[in-house]
């Protein structure tokens, strides 16, 4: 069987203009064992981007394996509404044990777009059910990913994906995202107070008595390009949101389960927010899961008799999966049971250190950026100028076509390359993956 043209054939790919696998044909992967995939002629590719930022402790784990087929033979699936089962009670009691204070009541879902559309919708209704249906606009930041639904492309920023439907989407407003690598300010992201936040100040002053919350990526706007910045401007947005009675939502569907060294994004702030959306990583990137949890306080606004009508009536047919929490159960128990966070940052410096060795004085990296596992490799024409090649270039593209050939899965945001390996990688994969990142790099700049 000619598997590719078959492929070809049937499958539209998910985030592809189809016409490019015209050059570069689909990769059939045949199977996956830790930070490693094969494909079926038996080539190697690292996976140093966790497919997807959602493998969070390597291919076919052992544990979540057995977790996964124990629950298959018990109970594939049921429907979640009056009806519940151990695996889903048990996962919000273990969650319990690590989210930010205050964030108490879990409603479940499929996929990372669908909680961004619960949390938006949950905001809305508890402004509107507590006095104040005035407030229905969203506040976001430009550069901002928050998925691919309409409700989620109109809090997000990236054009790309959202400009053609503008018609359909809603008008949120925009506040000006940090950029720390380009400050504005001229001012460091270890030791500045925040000066940008006086573009979110000024959306408040105007906008914050129509808004009923504002979300955000916290630390790290994934899809914009990894853009990392500090935690003092998340407590900053936090007092705003306070001081105006927005709602805040942190959107930690890539930041959440490690990935940034703690287990949240948030865990950096003395704060918490409203509302927060997790997926990806939370099943180990085995099953679509997805949980917004929110507080006690949002939770009794849509608490009364049925005939008032305050319910929150939005339901998704494989919301709560048993199998699927199953195995955000076992990655718990094994990040817990096996320390995987110390591991993680311990192998963080280990990976920043050997990245900076490599590439930190290429005369075309502009920074390498990091938090947790995750570095960033920003790519530029002119370094003290901080100039980015033309876009029409697409360089980023030509590295990942290259990197591939040299067996490393990079597939970069524009013309940043990174590092999202699983928690779980090893020294070894980390010097041969950056070894074969150079390489590609130099083939083609
Ligand atoms: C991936 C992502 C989403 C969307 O999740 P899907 O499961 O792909 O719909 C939303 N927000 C952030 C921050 C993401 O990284």
């Amino acid at each position: 069987m000619d598997w590719v043209a078959e492929d070809l054939r049937y499958v539209w790919h998910p985030c592809s203009q189809m016409k490019d696998y015209e050059e570069l044909k689909p990769i059939i992967i045949e199977r996956g064992h830790g930070s490693y995939l094969y494909d079926n002629t038996g080539k190697e590719y690292i996976d140093i981007i966790s497919s997807w930022w959602a493998n969070l402790l390597g291919h076919t784990n052992q544990r979540i394996n057995d977790a996964i087929k124990t629950q298959l033979d018990t109970l594939e699936h049921v429907i979640f509404a009056n009806l519940s089962h151990r695996p889903a009670i048990t996962l919000c009691q273990e969650l319990m044990k690590v989210l930010p204070p205050g964030l108490c009541k879990f409603h479940f879902n499929d996929n990372g777009s669908g909680a961004v559309e619960v949390a938006l919708k949950m905001a809305f209704q508890y402004h509107y059910q507590t006095g104040h249906p005035e407030r229905q606009k969203f506040m976001c930041l430009t550069e901002g990913y928050h998925g691919e639904t309409i409700g989620a492309l109109s809090v997000g920023s990236m054009d790309a994906f959202s400009k053609i439907y503008k018609p359909m989407m809603m008008d949120s407003f925009h506040v000006e995202a940090p950029d720390c690598y380009r400050c504005p300010y001229g001012k460091k992201r270890t030791s500045c107070q925040c000066e940008c936040i006086e573009a979110a100040e000024k959306m408040f002053a105007a906008h914050g008595h129509e808004t009923a919350a504002f979300i955000l990526e916290p630390l790290v706007q994934g899809c914009a390009g990894m853009r990392i910045y500090p935690p003092l401007y998340l407590e900053k947005i936090r007092a705003l949101c306070d001081d105006y009675g927005v709602l805040l939502i942190a959107d930690e569907i890539a930041t959440g389960f490690g990935r940034t060294g703690k287990m949240f994004a948030f865990n950096y702030t003395k704060v918490s927010p409203d509302i927060m959306t997790l997926s990806k990583g939370i099943t180990g990137g085995y099953m679509p899961m997805s949980v917004t949890v929110t507080t006690q306080q949002i939770y009794d606004a849509f608490y009364d008799d049925y005939s008032k009508g305050k319910a929150f009536l939005h339901s998704h047919t494989y919301a709560g999966n048993p199998v699927a929490c199953s195995a955000a159960l076992a990655v718990q128990q094994i990040m817990r049971e096996d320390h995987i966070l110390e591991k993680a940052n311990d192998m963080a410096v280990y990976l920043h250190g050997a990245l900076e060795d490599a590439l930190g004085k290429h005369p075309h990296v502009g920074e390498i950026r990091h938090i947790g596992l995750i570095n960033a490799i920003e790519l530029v024409e002119d370094r003290p100028s901080k100039r980015p090649y033309p876009s029409q270039q697409r360089l980023g593209y030509a590295i990942y076509k290259q990197a591939l050939a040299d067996g490393l899965l990079l597939r970069p945001l524009g013309d940043v390359l990174y590092f999202n390996p699983a928690l779980t990688i090893d020294k070894q994969t980390i010097d041969t993956a950056i070894d074969r990142c150079v390489k590609a790099m130099a083939a083609v700049i």
